[in-house]
């Protein structure tokens, strides 16, 4: 695999709702947040049943993403919603193998890829999440993991176009913790690397960082190397923070 330069790389800014207000909060939120700085990509991930509300409400120069998808098109899987059903309500992102889903659903790292493969038929982005817990990172094997969960769950279909990486440290997640500065660095560039050995055109791909982002720390965590934007749970349920934090990108 070809090395390349580093370049410029518009950052990403995704809100990640979770399973948090009703319908109306959903769209004064959505409202709330207008038409924010064009020089961040911006996209938010409402729950799906807030989906076709959220996606006619929001303005058309904010994305709209799917917090899970199935690892089938269609059929008997109650409860699932599938990628074709977020790419008919608008969804360009959907984000897999977030932490809470590998925690609490027992989602293993095949079953990210082959969620992810069905996303990139559809077209849809993959914000693919990997990170160590704490105990992992005591034990100072969090590289290990992290490469591990990169090399399992980006499947085959996975290019520079339909790829994100989401870093988020599983203690940082909704804990106020986030990881220092220097950490963060080491851990994008492990990334970096692993995606600079599998993939053509690494460099354009981008790293987010996720765990207890806020508008006050953004800034610093935005200027690291290779940190290529952020996945913000809790603060992306505050529009006058969560446009701070896009300001801060
Ligand atoms: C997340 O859930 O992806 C996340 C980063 O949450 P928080 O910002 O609340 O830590």
């Amino acid at each position: 695999m070809m090395y390349e330069m580093q370049m410029t790389i518009k950052k990403l800014i995704a809100g990640n709702w979770k399973m948090n207000g009703t319908l109306a909060d959903a769209k004064a939120l959505a409202i709330a947040l207008g038409a924010p700085s064009d020089k961040v990509e911006v996209c938010v991930c409402p729950p799906y049943v807030h989906l076709g509300t959220v996606a006619v409400t929001l303005d058309p120069s904010v994305k709209l993403g799917g917090q899970d998808c199935a690892q089938t098109a269609n059929g008997a899987f109650t409860g699932d919603i599938s990628a074709p059903m977020l790419k008919d309500l608008g969804c360009s992102y959907v984000i897999l193998g977030h932490s809470e889903r590998r925690q609490y659903h027992g989602e293993a790292d095949k079953t990210v890829a082959h969620k992810a493969s069905k996303a990139h038929e559809q077209g849809i982005i993959t914000i693919i999440c990997v990170g160590e817990t704490e105990a992992e990172r005591n034990a100072g094997i969090h590289n290990e993991i992290v490469m591990k969960q990169l090399s399992e769950s980006i499947p085959a279909t996975a290019n520079a176009q339909n790829l994100v990486i989401a870093y988020e440290p599983v203690w940082a997640i909704g804990t106020g913790k986030t990881a220092t500065l220097d950490d963060i660095r080491d851990m994008h560039a492990v990334i970096r690397h692993f995606l600079q050995e599998k993939l053509d055109n690494s460099n354009s791909i981008r790293i987010l960082y996720g765990g207890s982002v806020k508008a006050d720390n953004a800034k610093e965590i935005l200027a690291v190397k290779d940190v290529d934007g952020a996945l913000v749970g809790g603060a992306s349920l505050k529009a006058d923070q969560f446009l701070a934090i896009i300001n801060a990108a």
